[in-house]
């Protein structure tokens, strides 16, 4: 009897807490996903690690099975487990308006996928990811982009039986449509009878004898599809959005998958983002700051009047209340700060010379660059 394979595809010691499956777990699956990695024996080491997860990550299960092994694990526990694809999605609500971490996102992509008692059970598609590039004023004032990807969506010839039209699945003939079958050996210990998955159906107890032409018989095909984004005002990259039911087709009859929007906000020359605030440098020339003005400032919703008061400083900012980005959560526009930068006038004119050198003469300051004799020319 063997009951410690289930530890060594998941790679973790026997005595491992939940917590330590659970990120093992996680870790092979990324590892061995059909979607990432294409190696040949890639699935079956996925679906391995899925059934040695639903049996350790059930203490009555893991208990059974360090007892019994995996025959004893499986008896008299039926249910496909703990785990529904639904658990972490608190946040994200029904329609495509919510937003969650990337943590909750990757929970979801290996909730459906876990093995299956019943390989008939209607199974939910896989969810999909989409990026989205947008300017740095669509992502703060919103904007519907219509995007196109492809997907896997029930074959159209044979309506996702996989059967040439027609014709229909039949009873495997190898097990007889129970799905299983014995396999008998001697043993040092005996004769012993063990159960396995049919190889014939994979399970199902029926064998597809006609498969249609279009899909191959696997009942889907992957087709170009288009989806509506209407991009709620004042997201940032990174956040997501979920558009249900838009991912891939779903297995017996399941429903269709997500897709995740991800967005990615380019950046602005003029002004800096974070969250609903905006930052934007203001250069001042030094008289302006000096005797005080009235000066534009441009704000993404337009250039707004800024009193700038008599002596003010570099580094100094100002707060435009309403001017940044819509609040993504709550209500309203963040504001808009205006950070003082002055600038020093280059390359003076005469006239100017002789203004700033009387204003250094009435401010007390001796300048050594200021007049003829300078303080380079008294080496000369
Ligand atoms: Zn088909
Ligand atoms: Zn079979």
């Amino acid at each position: 009897m063997n009951n410690t394979e289930f530890y060594e595809r998941l790679g973790v010691d026997k005595n491992a807490s939940q917590d330590e499956i659970k990120k093992a777990y996680r870790k092979m699956s990324k590892q061995y996903h059909p979607d990432l990695n294409k190696e040949a024996d890639a699935e079956q080491k996925y679906k391995d690690v899925q059934e040695a997860y639903e049996t350790l990550s059930d203490e009555q299960k893991r208990a059974a099975y360090d007892q019994y092994g995996a025959a004893g694990a499986n008896a008299g526990f039926g249910g496909a487990g703990g785990f529904g694809g639904q658990g972490g999605f608190s946040g994200f609500g029904g329609s495509a308006s919510g937003f969650g971490g990337f943590e909750d996102i990757f929970s979801s992509f290996f909730g459906g996928g876990s093995a299956q008692v019943n390989p008939n059970a209607p199974r939910q598609g896989d969810d999909l990811q989409y990026r989205i590039n947008l300017k740095f004023e669509e992502a703060i004032f919103g904007v519907e982009k219509e995007i196109k990807y492809n997907r896997e969506e029930l074959c159209h010839t044979c309506a996702g039986t996989g059967a040439k039209p027609g014709t229909h699945a039949e009873t495997c003939h190898k097990c007889g449509g129970r799905g299983q079958i014995n396999i008998v050996r001697d043993t040092p210990l005996g004769r012993m009878s063990t159960q396995q998955v049919c190889d014939v159906c994979h399970g199902t107890g029926k064998e597809i004898k006609d498969p249609c032409t279009t899909c191959r018989g696997t009942g889907h095909e992957k087709i170009a599809h288009t989806v509506k984004v209407k991009v709620p005002a004042g997201v940032e990259s990174g956040q997501q959005m979920r558009l249900q039911g838009q991912g891939d087709a779903g297995v017996n009859g399941g429903t269709y998958g997500d897709l995740y929007v991800r967005f990615q906000v380019a950046a602005s020359d003029k002004f800096e983002r974070d969250g609903s605030e905006i930052y934007y440098k203001m250069p001042l020339e030094f008289v302006q700051a000096a005797l005080g003005d009235e000066i534009e400032v441009p704000t993404v919703h337009g250039n707004v009047k800024l009193k700038i008061p008599a002596g003010t400083q570099t580094g100094a900012n100002f707060r435009l209340k309403g001017k940044g980005a819509p609040r993504l959560r709550g209500s309203g526009n963040g504001d808009q700060y205006v950070i003082i930068n002055i600038t020093t006038p280059k390359a003076l004119n005469t006239a100017q010379k002789e203004a700033l050198a009387a204003f250094a003469k009435a401010s007390g300051v001796e300048v050594a660059g200021s007049g003829k004799k300078g303080f380079f020319d008294k080496f000369k």
